[in-house]
């Protein structure tokens, strides 16, 4: 089943056992991945579901449903103050091949980029490619941008951390508990959190942690954070 090409359709496009294919998805199957009538690919919803599918005109024919077995057992939320220009492009490409659940981002006191409509529409567009491309089964959810304040009251539990490169912290490596259910963690934009964003978080239950004696980029950061934990989950 390797070597089939993947597509991301929305679940509305299935009736019975036919997918209605848009005008762009028959032209990718077709003109970019150069498929036939009758050559079979793999469909993908992104919430879960795969199905080997055989193109036909504007159409495409489900021929079974298929078991993905590709997602961490861990659901991790990354909160992200956003980092300039497209440096949050590849944060999402990222840390969605990594197995990212969620990507919530915040706007900080140091924030510099209040993102447009088209650039989350981008972000989403991101993660459907890398999903396809990374044999997820789920697409992560871009959440829209909300301010520090409003994500940290927004996310009490018990395995939320964020990242300080400043500081005695310990290191994410070494606080990760094996296998908990969920996990939030945030890092911060190129000027870092201030001291009142950390004290903050602290009240809302976050652990600072620390990712090494090195400072990393703020697109760095995000993506050894997810690597640190999806290694500690060991799937
Ligand atoms: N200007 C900040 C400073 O001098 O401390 C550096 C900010 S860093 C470029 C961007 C973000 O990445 C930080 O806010 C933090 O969340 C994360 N980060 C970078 N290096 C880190 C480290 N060694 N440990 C923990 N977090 C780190």
């Amino acid at each position: 089943m390797a070597q089939l090409q993947r597509i991301a359709i929305a679940p509305f496009q299935i009736q019975e056992n036919l997918i209605t294919l848009t005008k762009e998805q028959q032209h990718y199957l077709r003109r970019v991945l150069r498929l036939r009538t009758g050559d079979r690919f793999i469909a993908m919803d992104g919430k879960g579901k795969w199905w080997l599918a055989q193109l036909a005109a504007e159409q495409a024919q489900i021929l079974e449903t298929l078991t993905v077995e590709t997602e961490l057992s861990v659901a991790i939320t990354l909160m992200i103050a956003l980092p300039k220009g497209n440096g949050c492009d590849e944060i999402v490409r990222y840390c969605t091949e990594l197995g990212v659940t969620c990507i919530a981002p915040v706007l900080s006191d140091r924030t510099l980029l209040n993102p447009s409509p088209q650039k989350l529409e981008r972000w989403r567009r991101i993660a459907a490619e890398a999903a396809e491309q990374s044999e997820r089964a789920f697409v992560p959810t871009i959440l829209d941008p909300v301010a520090f304040t409003t994500a940290m009251t927004a996310s009490q539990g018990n395995h939320c951390y964020i990242c300080e490169g400043r500081g005695n912290y310990p290191h994410l490596n070494n606080v990760i508990k094996s296998d908990p259910p969920e996990i939030v963690i945030a890092t911060g934009p190129e000027g870092g959190w201030t001291q009142p964003e950390i004290e903050q978080a602290i009240a809302s239950g976050f652990q600072p942690v620390s990712l090494g004696r090195r400072i990393l980029r703020a697109v760095t950061a995000p993506v050894v954070a997810v690597t640190l934990i999806s290694a500690n989950c060991q799937v």
